[in-house]
């Protein structure tokens, strides 16, 4: 496989291919059709969840020739130069690394000329929130007397980074985490259309490492890739990130429920010679015991095969709740004191013993050490 980042290879090119915002894609599409285009928007929302392409899709939908359904047609020759690159009529900055009032000022002088090819000259800026003082003010003169063959998409992750007087001038739109759902079914599609096998398990795994983010879904699948593979499953997705096996998570819960010390340690062992992050590990380990504690509660999990669930379930059986709360809580005050020590592998085996000889913190009792360390 030709090396093309997944992100940009799978890039939706219409409205209707991007995922989970259809609150704003249908927006969109009616302002195109009805003609009721805007002069300056601002897109707000997290990594990856869609912004730029649909500020691509926009640039190229207002300037297409042949329009359909508010959807660019990406035959046009407008739009095909769009696509290229080759448009200068559509231009891309970045303000991350062009934030200074030159780069600005460029904007302002530029846009009294009438675009060369196009219908509207659009400036897609991205991370805006980076522009410098002068620089916004010098953006804010163009976004108030705006000329007619000029139009505005801005994108930022932190809009409260922006001064009130942009904001005010911009139809904004709130871009959502894409929901783990809706990036499980991307996923598949563009799995099957490189020809690759993944679990289910898998695509669980990706969606929830990815946080809502479509472009590091994607980039997750494609670090799975580069080792020619054409088949990915659970571990190989946790291998990648540094997360433990399942396997061995199950294996050190469930020496903690049965106070197996020995156990207990030797899976530290495998775990830490696989050269895996331990911090990564009791934080599995937390929201396995967690998940065993919502079980009991609710029966219901969403993130496990069925064979996990069954073990699971099996665990849930021997334990009651207030033991799991406890330990829950122990591991937690645990994954504190780790943070601010040198000695991170120690004290996390210290901290497994305990537990495994049935020593739990009692709830609340973090607040009386601090108060006894002070
Ligand atoms: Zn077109």
């Amino acid at each position: 496989m030709n090396y093309t980042a997944l992100y940009r290879k799978f890039r939706p090119s219409i409205f209707e291919e991007m995922v989970g915002q259809e609150h704003i894609t249908k927006t969109l599409r009616n302002q195109i059709i009805s003609g009721r285009i805007g002069h300056a928007y601002l897109f707000n929302g997290g990594r990856g969840t869609g912004k730029t392409s649909a500020a691509k899709i926009l640039a190229r939908a207002i300037n297409c020739l042949t329009p359909k359904d508010g959807e660019p047609c990406n035959e046009c020759e407008i739009c095909r130069e769009a696509i290229n690159g080759s448009l200068t009529d559509i231009v891309e900055m970045d303000a991350a690394s062009n934030n200074s009032v030159e780069d600005i000022r460029q904007i302002r002088e530029e846009v009294n000329f009438l675009p060369t090819k196009a219908k509207y000259r659009v400036y897609i800026i991205d991370e805006v929130h980076m522009l410098s003082t002068g620089a916004f003010n010098a953006l804010l003169k163009t976004l108030e007397e705006p000329p007619e063959h000029v139009k505005f998409i801005l994108a930022t992750t932190e809009p409260q980074k922006l001064p009130a007087t942009i904001l005010s001038r911009c139809q904004r739109f709130d871009f959502k985490q894409i929901s783990d759902e809706d990036i499980i079914k991307r996923l598949k599609i563009v799995c099957d259309e490189i020809k690759v096998e993944i679990t289910k398990e898998a695509l669980k795994v990706v969606a929830v490492l990815a946080e809502g983010g479509m472009r590091d879904a994607l980039s997750i699948l494609e670090r799975c890739l580069q080792d020619g593979e054409t088949k990915i499953d659970e571990d190989k997705v946790k291998d990648l990130v540094g997360i433990p096996k399942l396997e061995y998570i199950n294996k050190i819960v469930t020496s903690i429920l049965k106070n197996n010390v020995n156990d207990a340690l030797q899976t530290i062992d495998d775990v830490m010679s696989e050269g895996k992050d331990i911090q990564n590990f009791l934080w599995e380990i937390i929201k396995y015991v967690k998940d065993i504690l919502i079980y009991k509660s609710s029966k219901k999990l969403n993130l496990y095969s069925e064979n996990e669930i069954a073990n699971i379930e099996k665990l849930a059986n021997e334990v009651t709740k207030e033991k799991l709360l406890q330990i829950v809580y122990t591991l937690s005050n645990l994954e504190n004191d780790m943070k601010y020590s040198s000695q991170r592998l120690i004290l996390f085996q210290v901290g497994i013993i305990k537990l495994c000889s049935g020593q739990t913190e009692e709830i609340g009792s973090t607040l009386e050490n601090s108060n006894r360390k002070n």
